[in-house]
């Protein structure tokens, strides 16, 4: 992996024969009670020493992910747009520092269908904000979920079905990672980077205890498990890891700490 460019609201990398571009949509906070315990109650405060929060507050950023090449240029997750919180919706200022404008999109896969992953597919006046972007890879799991937003109406014709070993661009993998979401995805790139949307939601936290769940995962357990075989999968093959949720700059090595892991944030000498 070689850093090519860095902006303040994007970092792209080199692969092999793939560019992946992380892009921050922004960053929010949300409470210290999301992290939940086995029991699924907020951790006590003496679990939480190491969070990286201001009072109590955990930094949220958001993030998308671009992967370019020959065959195409593929958006995953699009951002919170104006449909959560004001800090955010700031994707298509990352894209025009990245050096990447819209119409250049070909194709777009999500890793879920919450609010902070899909809102940036359609503009502030209702049209698509990727004209270009001929299919919409959501996972079969989610489709009526996103088919009964009405804001993303417009995108409805471009909808593409996603399962677990699909390619939406080619060197780019989906990968089954449920439990925060019922068909909650992670991409493999280049059989090197693996992308894996919201498995992580606080690093401080969940990788020295990967047990810990987020207040919205949507089955908690599975969730967990997804966390924990998809973090063993990323050591054993020496995967490079990058998350919608991952402190700057969204990317990093993953390696076993103790009982769980520890996250090593990508810098320009790794
Ligand atoms: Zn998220």
């Amino acid at each position: 992996m070689r850093i090519v460019r860095e902006t303040p609201l994007s970092l792209t990398v080199e692969l092999a024969e793939l560019t992946v571009t992380m892009l921050l949509d922004g960053e929010t906070a949300m409470p210290l009670t999301h992290l939940r315990g086995l029991d699924g109650a907020a951790l006590p405060a003496a679990d939480l020493a190491g969070a990286d929060h201001s009072g109590d507050k955990l930094r949220l950023p958001v993030r998308a992910f671009l992967v370019q090449g020959q065959a195409g240029c593929l958006l995953i997750d699009s951002g919170a747009a104006r449909a959560w919180h004001p800090t955010l919706g700031r994707l298509p200022a990352a894209m025009n520092e990245a050096g990447v404008g819209p119409a250049e999109v070909t194709v777009i896969a999500l890793t879920h269908t919450h609010v902070d992953h899909v809102s940036g597919l359609v503009d502030e006046d209702g049209g698509l904000a990727f004209p270009n972007a001929c299919r919409v890879f959501v996972a079969t799991e989610e489709l009526n979920a996103f088919r009964a937003e009405p804001r993303m109406i417009p995108v409805l014709p471009r909808l593409m079905p996603l399962e677990q070993g699909d390619g939406p661009m080619r060197g780019v993998t989906a990968i089954n990672a449920p439990g925060h979401s019922p068909g909650h995805m992670a991409f493999l790139v280049e059989g090197r980077m693996l992308i894996w949307g919201d498995l992580v939601h606080h690093a401080a936290v969940q990788f020295p205890r990967p047990e810990v769940t987020w207040a919205f995962d949507d089955a908690p357990d599975e969730a967990r498990a997804s966390r924990l075989a998809l973090m063993e999968q990323a050591v054993e093959a020496g995967w490079l890891v990058a998350g919608a949720h991952l402190p700057d700059p969204g990317l990093g090595h993953i390696s076993r700490a103790g009982d769980g892991y520890a996250f090593h944030p990508a810098t320009c000498s790794t």
